[in-house]
């Protein structure tokens, strides 16, 4: 027997619909490229998406067709999200850090019909252009008085385009399982790989990730994604955003500390989401200016591992606090958060230093599993370290177009293979050790580069730390500790190893530390892990 129940498909449009007409009248607000503050309301945003999405129907993008974006979080790429996916064309969110190469790579690679671009990319885009086989049509997102000159092909102007448009639309009712949107992984090694969203699977992930102990995002708070729109659609920001009917503020390209901490203030941001590299910058203009996290409640912190000396940092300092979370393109992103449990309200602090270090349990609806290197189960005890291996409703089930990676993506139980290493204890909670290309083998053990990092930057001279194994005749790799020191900071090498000595097991101390003056980042702020191995390459262990 079939339950009696309206049988209404989950579609991206009914986020905007709602927020439309319940919220109307909050604010989002955008910061311009020449720092101006542009704001209005869910109201005319929406508006403006159906008027953009006629224009698009306009310019002969059928259903289906991917609609590519080089733009930063502005509110025109705002309207895209929901003028594109709304009426069944795909949304393509590019990440203009990739290399021009990978760039071309994947424009062509989605066959993107429409390429939205803002200002400040028409010169990268001008140089892709002439290897751009498949788009028909560039539309600068800026009105007429802002157009850059360019030799794009009748490069369009957006806002003439909105501007012949009526508001006047009706959504389309959809089947749910309708492809909205595409984003590509940065693919540090090969091609970059697509994963391909789905309306169900974006508002799935909109209603997981507005729960209370994953981003917990209300029509109270004020967020504010650092985190790209480019880069998995802002961890979800664009949708929950809108589910909740909370005040959006959209910082633009001006991610520095002053520039974060000022919107923070000004505009009373009680959320806000970045990788541990943003929160960088940030904690050191509020910590020389005492400004910037007055209004700020909470601080998610993901795609790299937040080391624990950040996350106190938010806490004591700035009586912000700092949530940890940790997701995958593939996951579109959110796979586990750091909340805590009723049981920990009395735990002991190291019991609650664990949890809140840790990378979370998992959403409800995203199940984890790991496995040794047979493929055989590992008990969730938080002892044992296997690969991670996770399913469910907003993880991938292939690649874009790429039967070749596809097939290798999964495991005989079609689980999608992370690529990640953990341990998983009995409460749920995740510790991500490595990357399994990260890992260091020494003596047949496993050496975590994360934790070495982790422990290293919490030392007061340091800034930033890599790890990597290198080659040792012994014990087949050792650790190298990569180093950055904190400006007008000296680093002194045996200081760190003492200061390591209590923190990691003996053996996992590195055999020899380097100064460095920056560390090489992928397009996401990640370490690029592949190019410090390629620098080091001939770099000999004093222990070798
Ligand atoms: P890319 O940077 O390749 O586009 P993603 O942004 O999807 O890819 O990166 C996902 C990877 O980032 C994860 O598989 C994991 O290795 C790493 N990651 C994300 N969050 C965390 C975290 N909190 N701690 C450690 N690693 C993380």
């Amino acid at each position: 027997m079939l339950g009696m129940m309206m049988d209404q498909p989950l579609l991206i449009s009914s986020l905007i619909e709602h927020a439309a007409r319940f919220h109307g009248d909050t604010e989002i607000v955008s910061r311009e490229a020449d720092r101006s503050i542009f704001r209005y309301t869910y109201a005319e945003a929406a508006a403006r998406a159906k008027q953009i999405a006629k224009a698009i129907a306009r310019l002969g993008a059928e259903p289906s067709d991917r609609i590519g974006t080089l733009a930063w979080n502005s509110h025109r790429h705002f309207e895209l999200y929901y003028g594109i996916s709304g009426t069944a064309r795909i949304l393509h969110t590019i990440n203009p850090r990739l290399f021009p190469e990978q760039l071309r790579y994947i424009i062509n690679h989605a066959a993107d019909r429409i390429l939205f671009l803002e200002p400040s990319f028409v010169g990268l885009v001008e140089k892709l252009a002439p290897a751009l086989t498949t788009v028909r049509h560039y539309v600068i997102m800026a009105p007429r008085a802002l157009m850059p000159p360019t030799s794009l092909p009748d490069a369009l102007c957006y806002e003439e385009l909105i501007e012949a448009e009526t508001p006047e639309l009706d959504w389309p009712i959809i089947d749910e399982q309708t492809a909205s949107s595409l984003c590509y992984t940065s693919g540090t090694t090969g091609n970059p790989k697509g994963a391909l969203y789905s309306h169900r699977s974006t508002v799935l992930h909109a209603f997981g990730s507005c729960a209370a102990d994953m981003l917990g995002v209300s029509a109270a708070d004020c967020v504010l994604p650092v985190v790209p729109m480019f880069h998995v659609n802002a961890w979800g920001i664009p949708y929950s955003s809108a589910l909740a009917g909370a005040k959006l503020v959209l910082p633009g390209q001006h991610l520095d500390g002053e520039s974060l901490c000022t919107l923070f203030d000004q505009e009373r941001v009680t959320l806000s989401l970045g990788v541990p590299t943003v929160w960088l910058g940030a904690l050191k203009y509020a910590e020389e200016t005492g400004k910037g996290f007055s209004t700020v409640k909470r601080i998610v912190i993901g795609g790299s591992a937040a080391p624990p000396s950040m996350i106190e940092a938010f806490d004591k300092k700035h009586g912000v606090h700092a949530v940890h979370a940790w997701g995958m393109t593939e996951m579109s992103p959110l796979g586990t958060v750091a909340a805590s449990k009723a049981k920990h309200a009395t735990a002991a602090p190291d019991v609650i230093t664990h949890v809140r270090c840790s990378q979370g349990r998992p959403s409800f609806m995203v199940d984890l599993k790991i496995t040794d290197a047979e493929g055989r189960r590992l008990p969730h005890d938080g002892v044992a370290v296997g690969n991670l291996h996770v399913r469910g409703p907003w993880v991938v089930r292939g690649y874009y177009n790429d039967a070749e990676a596809s097939a290798e993506a999964f495991d005989a139980e079609g689980w999608f293979k992370t690529g990640d290493v953990c341990a998983i204890d009995p409460d749920g909670y995740v510790r991500i050790t490595d990357r399994s290309k990260d890992v260091i083998k020494s003596g047949g053990e496993w050496i975590s580069s994360i934790d070495l990092e982790n422990a290293a930057v919490g030392h007061p001279d340091v800034a930033e730390a890599a790890v990597i194994g290198l080659p040792h005749p012994r014990w087949d790799e050792r650790p190298l500790l990569i180093v950055v020191p904190k400006p007008d900071h000296v680093v002194d090498k045996p200081a760190i190893m003492s200061f390591l000595a209590d923190k990691v097991a003996k053996w996992w101390l590195p055999d020899d530390i380097v100064v460095v003056d920056q560390l090489p980042h992928t397009a996401t702020g990640k370490l690029l892990k592949t190019q410090l191995r390629k620098d080091f390459a001939d770099y000999k262990l004093p222990t070798a």
